[in-house]
Order: structure tokens, then C-alpha cells, then sequence
């Protein structure tokens, strides 16, 4: 049983629930995911729903923001997708919920299935469109045409999604700067309410890694740089906010979940591979969809592996989240604005003071990384 220390009985907000199941696999792909195959859905979507109740059961909940991800969540069945909210709906508090998102694929979904969603309170709806361009969706190994993404975001637009975002992805190989201009212009183009820009990663075990172990791509840090710069300039420049690296929002459209893991509130994680984290307790679920259905058929939860973070874990995610975001890093966990390390990041037009924060400047976040290391 999952153990919350009597101190910590702040209630959890944040839900995230993992749907494993997509139609075709991207090369790049390094999530937990796999095609349905023989998997007994109606099966999986009971054991999400009792592993929800099991947490219902154990875990002080108040729920304000839920976020399916997976995989395609919008993959599941109109009556699978209603199975599995009617259940989450008897089963937790999700009477506060005031965002819901759901990750969706271009053609994954119908007018239906996005009634089905709308009715059940999901509000955000993130497209994962990745690019405009024909020729590198094939290279990502997408299941959609440019024409596709394009008909099902009119789609989501008509079904009166309260948010509706587009993510994309750049530095893909032999992407040109004037590529990457087309697919940020065609982005702005349909005014979404919210544009993800994901740098693409060569992540372990994927078809993508081996070609790029065997030579056959390059990663090179100070060539991705133009793009980044390139979307963080075009992007604002149309009423965005670049409140993340990666994230740019029209006023009141940012995620409100993601914001809440990059201030370090505590979430719960349903699903295979989903992790929960909850003060200072993480633990990750089997992920394994056949033995994540067994092992909460049961034992109630699927929990494979747990950590207790140290205040020194916990600082070093905390900053390196944080760095990322406009809002920055509160002074006085980088030492105040006179430690000399701040002061070199000042000087050099890395960093800017806001009020008790410490923010990266545009140069500054593409160090990121390197900034946050130094900062420990
Ligand atoms: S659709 Fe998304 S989750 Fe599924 S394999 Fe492709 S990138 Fe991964």
C-alpha cells in the first residue's frame, strides 16, 4: 500500500494517466507505448478505474488538473473512452477539475469522440502535428499527412474546445532554417491556442538512436540553436507568451499542469510507466501494460519501483524545472543575487533579475542546461 508520511496530507491536485496504446510506432519514440495487439482493453480500462479507487482510497486527493498522455489517448474507443470516464468520474474527486487535457493524433479522433471528451470535462486538446511538411512526417514514422492534422484541428476547433494546442517538433535531419520558418508560419496560420516546439532527442532503444549510433544522423547543439532562437522570436511576435522552453500560450492558455511539475507540486500518476510523486515519495509503475493489469488485479496498484528524493535530489530538479520557466528560480535557492556565479550569468546577459526570482534571458535558455549546473 502506498504510504503518505501524516505530515505531507496536503491533498494531491494534479492527475496524469497513461494510455500505452498507439496505432503505429515513431522511430523517435522513447515513452512507454506499443500497439494494441491482443491487448484486452476493456480489462486495462478496469484496472486503470480500480487503480484509481485504490488511490482514491489512500491518498488524500483534490483534483484541479487531469492530463492524458501516453501513447494516443484519443486511440481508444468511443465506448472504451466513456467506460473509462464514467469510471474515473465515480471514483475520484474530480468535482474541481479546472483543466483537462487530453494528448491527441491528427485522425485518431471524430466529431464523436470529441463529444464524448467535451461532455466528460476535458477543456485542452494537444495536437501532435510534429511537422507540416510531408516528407519529415514520413521520416518520423507519423500515421498522418499534413492535410489530415489540418482537417482534425478544424475539427477540435468545431467541437468547441476551450484550448486547443499544436505540438512540433524541429532539428529534425536535413531540416532547413526555411522549413522550420514554414511549419512555425502554417502554426500561426490556424491561431491554436497553444504551440509546443520539442527539439528532437535521440532517446535510448529507439530505431532513431541506432541510426544515429551507426552515423547516419548528427546532433550538434550550436546548429539547433538558429531554430530555437528562430521560434522564440517568431512566436511572441504574435501575442504568445514563451512562458517554458518549449511552450508558448495566448493569454489564459497555458498548461496549468505542467506549470504545477515545474513548481514541484505533488501528482499522481494511473497507467503503466506513470509516476507519481508525492512530496518527497516517487515511485513508477510497471511498465508493462499485461503485468500492470495483473499487478493491480492483485494488489490494487501497479507501483514497480520507489524512491524517497533527498533535500539534494530534490533541489536539483527544482532548479533545473524551474530554469526553464519565465517565472525562473527564487533567489534564495541559488543563493541570493550577490553569489558570484548569479552575477557572472547577469554580466553576461545570461540571466535577469525579477523581483525575487532569478530568470533565463532567450541566450540564456539555450544553456539551460549547463546554467542549472552551475547553480547547484
Ligand atoms: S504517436 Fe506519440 S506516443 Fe505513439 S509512438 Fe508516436 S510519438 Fe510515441
Amino acid at each position: 500500500m502506498i504510504q503518505v508520511p501524516p505530515a505531507d496530507r496536503e491533498p494531491v491536485r494534479h492527475l496524469y494517466v497513461h494510455i500505452p496504446f498507439c496505432h503505429r510506432i515513431c522511430p523517435y519514440c522513447g515513452f512507454y507505448k506499443h500497439t494494441p495487439g491482443a491487448t484486452d482493453r476493456k480489462r486495462f480500462i478496469a484496472a486503470l478505474v480500480a487503480e484509481a479507487h485504490h488511490a482514491a482510497a489512500t491518498i488524500p486527493l483534490d483534483i484541479e488538473t487531469v492530463f492524458f498522455g501516453g501513447g494516443t489517448p484519443t486511440l481508444l474507443s468511443h465506448t472504451h473512452l466513456e467506460l473509462l470516464l464514467d469510471g474515473l468520474h465515480q471514483t475520484l474527486p474530480l468535482s474541481n477539475v479546472r483543466e483537462w487535457t487530453f494528448e491527441a493524433n491528427p485522425k485518431t479522433f471524430d466529431r464523436a469522440k470529441l463529444e464524448i471528451l467535451r461532455t466528460h470535462g476535458a477543456t485542452r486538446l494537444s495536437l501532435g502535428v510534429q511537422s507540416w511538411n510531408s516528407q519529415f512526417l514520413q521520416l518520423l514514422g507519423r500515421d498522418h499527412t499534413p492535410e489530415g492534422a489540418r482537417e482534425s484541428f478544424e475539427l477540435a476547433r468545431q467541437s468547441g474546445f476551450p484550448s486547443l494546442g499544436i505540438d512540433l517538433m524541429f532539428a529534425l535531419p536535413g531540416q532547413t532554417i526555411d522549413q522550420w520558418r514554414d511549419d512555425i508560419d502554417t502554426t500561426l496560420d490556424l491561431q491554436p491556442d497553444h504551440i509546443s516546439t520539442y527539439n528532437l532527442t535521440y532517446e535510448e532503444d529507439t530505431e532513431f538512436m541506432q541510426r544515429f549510433e551507426r552515423g547516419e544522423f548528427h546532433q550538434d547543439p550550436d546548429a539547433d540553436a538558429p531554430f530555437f532562437l528562430l521560434a522564440a522570436e517568431k512566436i511572441p511576435a504574435k501575442g504568445y507568451h514563451h512562458y517554458e522552453i518549449s511552450n508558448y500560450a495566448r493569454p489564459g492558455h497555458a498548461s496549468q499542469h505542467n506549470s504545477a511539475y515545474w513548481k514541484g507540486s505533488s501528482y499522481l500518476g494511473l497507467g503503466p510507466s506513470a509516476v507519481s510523486t508525492i512530496h518527497r515519495q516517487r515511485w513508477t509503475n510497471i511498465p508493462d501494460t499485461t503485468r500492470y493489469i495483473e499487478a493491480v488485479e492483485s494488489f490494487h496498484h501497479a507501483r514497480g519501483s520507489a524512491e524517497t528524493l533527498t533535500d539534494n535530489d530534490w533541489r536539483t530538479e527544482r532548479l533545473a524545472l524551474a530554469l526553464r520557466t519565465s517565472q525562473g528560480i527564487a533567489l534564495e535557492m541559488v543563493g541570493g543575487p550577490h553569489n558570484p556565479t548569479v552575477q557572472s550569468l547577469l554580466e553576461q546577459n545570461l540571466a535577469h533579475i525579477r523581483q525575487t526570482h532569478l530568470a533565463l534571458t532567450r541566450k540564456g535558455r539555450l544553456l539551460a542546461d549547463t546554467i542549472a549546473t552551475e547553480l547547484l
